[in-house]
Order: C-alpha cells, then sequence, then structure tokens
C-alpha cells in the first residue's frame, strides 16, 4: 500500500486508545511498526492526535508478555512483581500446562461451589468478536450473567439514562455532525484532551461561526473557542441544567410541535422544573442567573444544536440524572434527529461501545437485550447450542468485587482489564483480587492486577490481531494485524476458545469472521454489516440500511426505539455528592485523564515519546491553593480521603478553582483510585470518581 522505500509494508488499523476511533495506516519494517500515519477514516479524515501518531511502540517493549505463567506455589500475591523481572513469583509454562490450570481452577470453583462462584471482567480494548466470546464463557459457562467490564466505571449512568428516555444506548449522531449546528454544548468532557481529534471538528465549528457552550467545574484549553464558559461547582449540574431548562419553560422557548410529537411525560417536567429558578440555583450551581438565561436562549435558540458530554457527567451518584437532564434539555428544544442535532455521549475506550453492544454487561445480552425477558434469553440459548444461563440480572464490576469480600465469588477470569488500578477505593479492590482462590489474567503486560493472578495468559496487542472495533460513532471498523505477537503470546479470541473449550464448550470457531457471523444472528444492529464489507470498506456506520449503504450518521428522526416511539423527559431531582467537604476533608478530589496518558497508564507510560512528556504522576492545584500550603509549584504534597493518602508532585494550575485538587489517575506510585469513593450512582451502578472530600498538606519530611 504504501510506495515509501523506508518501510516493508503499511497496515491498515485503527488506533487503540480512545472511542474517536481514528484509522491509521502502521508502517512495518522487519517486523516492527516504525511509524504511524493518519488515513481517511470517517471519523479522522487523516488526523491524529499524539497518542495515536506517537503512542505505538508499547507493543516492541520488553516487558510484553510472551510465553504462560503459573504463580509459584507458596508465592505471596501483591503488588510485588517488577514487570521484567518476574521470575521469582511466577514460573513459565506450556500452553497447554497454563490453560489447564486456568480451567481447572475455574471449573473447580464452578464444580464445587456452583457457577456463581467464577465471575469475569472482559475488555473494551478488546474486539467486537472477543467481548462477544468472553461474555458466552461466563453466560454459557458458568450459566449466570456476572460478566462486566469498564463501560461500568465510565458510562454506565449514560446508557442507563439513555436506554430509559430514548430507548438506545448509542449516540444519536456522530460527532462529526457539528459541522451542521449553529450551537453545541460540551459538558464535563475536555475533548482536546480526551477526545483530541474530536476536538478538532469542535474547533473547527467555532471558527465557522459556531457557538459552542462549554460546562465544566475545571477550566480547560476548549473554553477558548467557547461564546459562554460555565464553570460550575463541583457536582451541582442538575441544579445548573435544572435552571437553564426552567427558563426555556419559562419564556416558551421550547418546540411544542416536536414535543407533541415525539415524547412523552411533559406536563411532570414542565412542573418539576418551576421549582428551579436560576436567581435559586445560582448560589447553589455557581453560576449566575444571567448566564445560566442567556445560555438557555442561546440553546433553545439554536436552528440545530447538539449535546456532548463525558465523564464529568457520568462519574457522579446522580449521574444518570445528569443524563436525564441532557436528555431532556435536547428533546424540549427538538434537538435530536435532524443533521446538527443530537445526544453525544463521547465514549472513552477505543471500542468500550462496541463490548457493550457485544454484551459485556450483566444485565444485558448483546444488542442491550434484557437477561431478564424469557424471549430474549430463549434466542440466545438456542443460538448457543441450548446453553441455559440465569435470568437473573449479574453483578457489577464494583459489586463483583465487593462479593469476592463476601466469599461468594471465589475464582475470577480478568482480561485486559486493571481493577488493581482502575477501581475505587483501589486497596479494597486490590484486597478482593488476593482473596481470591483462583484468578486467570489475560493480557499484554504483567499489569498490577496480573500480580495477583494464579495463572497468566500472554495477549495479543490491538496491532497484532484481526477484529472489529465501534467507535463512538457507531462507526464498526476493521482492525488488521501488522505485526506478529512476541514470543507465544495469542489473540485473545484464540485463547478464550482454548479456555473454553477445556471448560467443556467446543464452539468450533477458527477466526473471528465466523464469530462476527454468529454475532449478526443475534444482533440486528449488525444487519448489512459482514465481514466482507468492513475488510472492504474499513469502517460501516450502523444502523446500515441496505448492503451497499455506509450507514446512518443520524437516527431517530420519526420515531424513537420505545414503546410508542416516543423519548421519555424523567425529571431529576438535585442530590448531594456522598460525601462533602468538612473540617477535616475540606477541598473537593477529581480525577481523569491526561493528553499523553491513557487510563491505567500499561500502554502509554511504556510508550518513549508519551512518557517523556509526561513522566511524573502529578496533580493541579490552583496557585492561591499552593501560597496558602507554602508550596512552590513543583513541590510535593500529600493528599488525604477518609481511605487512604498518597504522596503527588503539585503543579499550579489556574484551570481548578482553588478549593478543589485534580488528579490523573494513569500512576500507579500515586494511584488516584487509594483516594477515590466506592459510592454507586443507583441506576448506573457507577463509581463517584468526581467527587471525593480531601485534604492537601505540604510534604515536609523530603
Ligand atoms: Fe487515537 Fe483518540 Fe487520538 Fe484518534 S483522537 S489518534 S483515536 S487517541
Amino acid at each position: 500500500q504504501g510506495d515509501s522505500t523506508d518501510f516493508d509494508r503499511a497496515v491498515k488499523s485503527v488506533c487503540p486508545f480512545c472511542g474517536v476511533g481514528c484509522q491509521v495506516s502502521l508502517k512495518v519494517k522487519d517486523d516492527k511498526v516504525i511509524y504511524v500515519e493518519g488515513i481517511d477514516g470517517p471519523a479522522n479524515e487523516g488526523r491524529l492526535c499524539v497518542k495515536g501518531r506517537f503512542g505505538f511502540d508499547y507493543i516492541h517493549h520488553p516487558h510484553r508478555l510472551s510465553v504462560p505463567l503459573i504463580r509459584r506455589e507458596g508465592a505471596e500475591k501483591g503488588l510485588n512483581v517488577d514487570p521484567g523481572n518476574w521470575a521469582e513469583v511466577f514460573r513459565e509454562a506450556t500452553w497447554d500446562a497454563a490453560l489447564e490450570a486456568a480451567a481447572k481452577g475455574l471449573g473447580g470453583l464452578r464444580d464445587t461451589h456452583g457457577g456463581r462462584s467464577v465471575a469475569g471482567f472482559g475488555s473494551a480494548k478488546c474486539t467486537n468478536e472477543e467481548a462477544y466470546l468472553f461474555q458466552r464463557l461466563i453466560r454459557e459457562g458458568f450459566g449466570h450473567n456476572n460478566v462486566d467490564h469498564c463501560t461500568r466505571l465510565c458510562h454506565a449512568s449514560s446508557v442507563a439514562a439513555l436506554m430509559e428516555n430514548v430507548g438506545s444506548a448509542a449516540v444519536t449522531a456522530t460527532f462529526n455532525e457539528i459541522e451542521n449546528a449553529d450551537v453545541a454544548i460540551v459538558i464535563g468532557a475536555n475533548p482536546i484532551e480526551n477526545h483530541p481529534v474530536a476536538a478538532t471538528y469542535f474547533k473547527q465549528f467555532t471558527k465557522r461561526g459556531g457557538k459552542l457552550i462549554v460546562m465544566d467545574p475545571r477550566g480547560q484549553s476548549l473554553a477558548r473557542h467557547a461564546t459562554h464558559m460555565l464553570q460550575f461547582k463541583p457536582g451541582a449540574d442538575v441544579s445548573m441544567l435544572n435552571a437553564i431548562m426552567h427558563v426555556i419553560v419559562e419564556e416558551g422557548l421550547f418546540d411544542t410541535q416536536y414535543i407533541h410529537a415525539m415524547t412523552e411525560n411533559w406536563d411532570a417536567m414542565r412542573a418539576h422544573l418551576a421549582d428551579f429558578a436560576p436567581e435559586k440555583m445560582q448560589a447553589i450551581c455557581g453560576i449566575p442567573a444571567d448566564t445560566l438565561r442567556a445560555v438557555a436562549r442561546e440553546f433553545a435558540g439554536a436552528k440545530a444544536g447538539m449535546i456532548f458530554w463525558g465523564m464529568g457527567v457520568s462519574q457522579h451518584i446522580h449521574g444518570t440524572d445528569n443524563s436525564r437532564c441532557l436528555i431532556s434539555l435536547a428533546l424540549m428544544c427538538g434537538q435530536v434527529g435532524r443533521p446538527g442535532t443530537g445526544l453525544h455521549p463521547l465514549r472513552g475506550q477505543n471500542n468500550v461501545q462496541g463490548a457493550s453492544d457485544a454484551g459485556l454487561i450483566p444485565m444485558f445480552l448483546p444488542d442491550y437485550q434484557s437477561v431478564a425477558d424469557d424471549t430474549l434469553r430463549g434466542n440466545f440459548s438456542a443460538l448457543w447450542g441450548g446453553a441455559e444461563f440465569s435470568a437473573e440480572k449479574g453483578l457489577t464490576v464494583t459489586e463483583i468485587l465487593d462479593a469476592v469480600h463476601e466469599g461468594q465469588i471465589r475464582g475470577m477470569y480478568i482480561s485486559g482489564e486493571n481493577p488493581a488500578m482502575s477501581d475505587p477505593d483501589v486497596v479494597h479492590a486490590r484486597e478482593a483480587l488476593a482473596k481470591l482462590d483462583h484468578l486467570v489474567v489475560q493480557d499484554i503486560f504483567l499489569t498490577e492486577t496480573a500480580n495477583y493472578a494464579d495463572v497468566i495468559l500472554p495477549a495479543a496487542a490491538f496491532y497484532e490481531k484481526s477484529g472489529t472495533v465501534t467507535n463512538t460513532n457507531r462507526q464498526v471498523q476493521m482492525g488488521r494485524p501488522a505485526v506478529p505477537p512476541p514470543g507465544q503470546a495469542r489473540e485473545d479470541w484464540a485463547i478464550t476458545i482454548e479456555l473454553a473449550r477445556r471448560l467443556g464448550l467446543d464452539w468450533g470457531f477458527t477466526h473471528p469472521s465466523q464469530v462476527f457471523a454468529e454475532m449478526k444472528q443475534g444482533m440486528a444492529s449488525l444487519e448489512n454489516i459482514t465481514w466482507e464489507r468492513l475488510e472492504r470498506e474499513g469502517a460501516v456506520t450502523y444502523p446500515s440500511l441496505t448492503p451497499d449503504d455506509p450507514g446512518q450518521p443520524i437516527v431517530f428522526a420519526d420515531a424513537f426505539p420505545r414503546a410508542g416511539g416516543r423519548a421519555k423527559f424523567t425529571p431529576a431531582s438535585v442530590i448531594a455528592p456522598d460525601e462533602l467537604p468538612d473540617a477535616d476533608y475540606p477541598m473537593v478530589l477529581t480525577t481523569g485523564r491526561q493528553l499523553e496518558h491513557w487510563h491505567t497508564g500499561a500502554m502509554t507510560r511504556r510508550s518513549k515519546v508519551l512518557d517523556a512528556v509526561e513522566p511524573e504522576a502529578n496533580c493541579s492545584l490552583h496557585p492561591s491553593t499552593l501560597r496558602h500550603l507554602g508550596v512552590e509549584a513543583g513541590g510535593m504534597v500529600r493528599l488525604s480521603t477518609r481511605r487512604g493518602s498518597i504522596s503527588v508532585m503539585a503543579r499550579a494550575d489556574r484551570a481548578v478553582s482553588p478549593d478543589m485538587v485534580f488528579l490523573p489517575f494513569a500512576f500507579v506510585e500515586a494511584a488516584a483510585n487509594i483516594l477515590t469513593n466506592p459510592a454507586l450512582d443507583p441506576y448506573g451502578k457507577i463509581p463517584e470518581f468526581k467527587f471525593a472530600a480531601v485534604r492537601v498538606d505540604a510534604v515536609t519530611d523530603t
């Protein structure tokens, strides 16, 4: 494909980091990726950010797992393993021996304590086919639904609200539709850092006159392009959004025709909003009433408006309520289903949309079909050769680890997830992992979670495998192997199939295309999308209406996929964060990502360029807070919450307010989740990563 002589071949694939899903061309020489270029994918049109362009070399890092490992008899479980020197804790094994040990451990627990004693975490970094096989293994092999993945930690509350009120968990319009909008809201998201290529479209939109409204408790550089920046008080989203909707009702700015034709429960919504006058809410949310009124008029007056949101919205105990408000705001203004309109939760991981679609969640089978529905469950049972599994919703990520502490779950199969870093109150999570009778970890590195494993199965990285992924835009895209995996590492789908076989499930798949063909039998969303089309076209957006249709960027023009075809207004009341600041813990802690680092850092901290740009654990504090503490920018501070404390380098950052700390969660040496609050949103079961009461002290003993 390439015409240059500095590489042997060029392979088209998809960036393995964020949900934007940029298409890439991988330039390969001597079976090594030597550089990466953006190509003309539907989401990126040749653009890449720093992670996509420079963050590929982790796949060649010497820490890559290349042989199966089994824990040595008596070796203690804990964060005690050097990922480059594991020989004292683990011994090399053949694939046969490792798979036998994994199957014997998990199967033995099933046979002795019942299927419910084993749970699984799959991965949003694996392909659709791998996510599908993983959930099938837990459901068919263990007879229940205790299977989940990191969507529980990112957009589960958005999914809950979208399913409830719109009838579909995916975006109603691609982010590229912003080019047809005249007003857009970005709330609880920092796309320049977390969805950088999407942010380039947002900036272009403002250059051609589009009005951008940014709302976030933390300042950000996208605000430079905004007509309004609403830096509201942390946790005050619902009061602010209800106040904006109050104005739209009070001033009669809503779209009566749309509301009557396309929605239900308007009267209840209207009555509920009466209590939220901006003059009353301004003290709660910290935004002046005049600004709330101006923003309401701007959005309601738009010919075409879009709403984008991120984890600042979803990671609260009121995350579902936050999303309900955003859905209601769009519905009352008739801003769904037309060019330049829509609801778009910016999905985080490269395949979190696809993994959720594929059923890697405890309450839904593939395509969000309820496990509790006998007919739908029966369809999958028939597809899976008569497999029997429970009608009861399974446990979610944090509930599974709680169940380990309670002795109900004794074994786990974890593929590509790192709960020893990613879960809230991570000491509690690590204690759960240590307590397991049998833990099988399948990954590309010896992660913090693998430190607790009994068996480690070495997996292929994304650029080493075949399979499809689905981005935030509902675009199903083809990933292709550019280089072979190191040593004996294997593609995840192949490992799961072998483990399943040893647990008594002989599926007979020999290629992911066969898995995709089976998925199509149970997933209406994949209609008209075939493996061959994806190989040929690279990407197809679902829904695709005909075998030639590239897919529909905008959905729900005429009806919503709910009974009666109408979307619903669900009023949301103000709920305080779970843990409010007090005399002992007077400030607010919020956590998130940085441009250069991806999630728990397993990949990006092993990428030379990214690690060189952002090598050290850090937190951000307002300059006045640093002055008050007597700490210079670059000095060390101690952050303490009710769950633990860490020491970390402090940066001066005017984007955070003086009573707030921002802490990235990619650094194991200052693990943010030692501090975070595990309190859950009752609907999405997502933890409150975005709000914990914290104390900040100067470190004087260095
Ligand atoms: Fe990769 Fe996301 Fe950057 Fe695109 S925007 S190159 S998908 S990390």
